[in-house]
């Protein structure tokens, strides 16, 4: 019997491993995607924002994005499989949409899912969920980044109130947030409280000038003697692993979503390919733009396997050791940006144009390598898992 053609983005037939309920995620993020933002996104980026992030994050609070994979509180309880397939549809048209929701649902909305009270859970979850209030997470500073236990942000009592003195960097949707997730030290250690981004003393200033990112809000905090009362401390928040427990679940939306970058920069390239003649023939007939294509094809899908691989550990009752999101962020995030600057060879002068997406993509992922971890993080991190020993100092 003959074998029916390859699907030349498919190669692997992965997407039949999905449910019809994964199935319908995809398609109802895409279909969303494709008519609302796509026609608009290479303009945002270039003009260096998000301006339809309030009516954005609506949407996505109505197709069940937001705080996604939690349950109760309005949040859609949905499995990690169909979380990562909606991240990897998100960042299919733009990094930025990805990271919204991650900071959203993966750091803010999970940390007061996980860490905090009953009353601060009813007070911002379910408007969370719904995209009426934004959230951010404040942990990194100027002077701390891969190192955020040593940070200098500090809350100390007042009675029973508490005042929070310092300042944090690089903090997306800051400008746009309600309420910020903000990690400080006290005279225990690091703890997390909940601030409404009204309290006197707060302010978040936009941080312009990016190169990558752009269609994203990103922001320094400032906290200047912001008094809050006792009840926005998190109160089952210990120590800085608290925070590192909410990074490791926006990192496992990374590991799908830069997947979704890598799929439309190869889909770029091997249509530019098809159609670009040189030298009397399609740049696709040569056979170095093959071995680009293939190399691509072959790292991109291999990443998606391993994606699918950490949803299973997700989903499973054992859960995923950190270090195993540690190999997929590493190694899905290089091999993304890999991918996306290869296609930029292949389109040429027009690689560098944002009539196409490739550099944008590749841009955009260098934010990616470096937050939630850079990618030496992640080689240390994954390093000790592997030997037993720590290198990190
Ligand atoms: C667009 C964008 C959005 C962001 N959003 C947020 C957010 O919402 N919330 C938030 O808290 N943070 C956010 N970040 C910050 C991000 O998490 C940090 O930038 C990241 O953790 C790295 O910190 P750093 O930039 O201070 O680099 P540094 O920690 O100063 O690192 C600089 C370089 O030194 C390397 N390095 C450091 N220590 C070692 C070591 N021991 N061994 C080997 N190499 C080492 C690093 O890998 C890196 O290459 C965001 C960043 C960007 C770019």
């Amino acid at each position: 019997m003959p074998f029916a053609a390859l699907d030349p983005v498919d190669p692997l037939n992965l997407e039949a491993l999905l449910t019809d309920e994964e199935r319908a995620v995809r398609d109802t993020v895409r279909q969303y995607l494709d008519d609302k933002v796509e026609p608009h996104i290479a303009d945002w980026f270039e003009s260096g924002e998000l301006p339809v992030l309030p009516e954005l994050a609506r949407e996505f609070g109505k197709m069940g994005l937001l705080g996604m994979h939690l349950e109760g509180y309005g949040c859609a309880d949905m499995s990690a499989r169909a979380y990562g397939i909606a991240c990897r549809e998100l960042e299919a048209t733009d990094s930025g949409l990805r990271s919204f929701v991650s900071v959203q649902g993966s750091l803010a909305m999970f940390a007061i899912h996980r860490f905090g009270s009953g009353e601060q859970k009813q007070e911002w979850l379910p408007r969370m969920a719904a995209g009426e209030a934004i959230g951010c997470f404040g942990l990194t500073e100027p002077d701390h980044g891969s190192d955020p236990a040593s940070m200098t942000t500090r809350a100390r009592r007042d009675g029973d109130d508490w005042i929070l003195d310092g300042r944090k960097m690089w903090i997306t949707n800051g400008s746009v947030a309600a309420v910020a997730v903000v990690w400080a030290q006290t005279e225990d250690g690091v703890r997390g409280f909940v601030v409404p981004t009204d309290a006197p003393g707060f302010s978040a200033p936009l941080i312009k000038h990016k190169m990558s990112l752009r269609a994203s809000v990103t922001s320094e905090l400032v906290l200047d003697g912001v008094r809050l009362p006792a009840s926005a401390r998190l109160p089952e928040a210990r120590g800085v692993g608290a925070p590192l427990t909410c990074l490791n679940e926006a990192r496992y939306g990374i590991v799908w979503g830069v997947t979704g970058a890598a799929r439309s920069a190869w889909q770029a390239a091997a249509d530019y390919a098809g159609q670009r003649e040189q030298f009397g023939k399609p740049i696709a007939a040569f056979q170095l733009t093959q071995q680009k294509l293939v190399d691509m094809a072959l790292e991109l899908h291999k990443a998606t396997l391993t994606a699918l691989r950490l949803a299973d550990l997700k989903d499973s009752p054992a859960g995923v050791h950190p270090a195993q999101i540690s190999f997929g962020k590493l190694n899905n995030v290089r091999e993304a940006i890999q991918i996306c600057r290869t296609a930029r060879t292949i389109l040429g002068a027009n690689g560098i144009s944002l009539e196409y997406p490739v550099i944008r993509h590749a841009n955009n992922l260098e934010s990616v390598l470096t937050y939630e971890g850079t990618t030496e993080m992640h080689i240390l991190a994954l390093g000790q898992a592997l030997t037993g020993h720590a290198a990190f100092r």
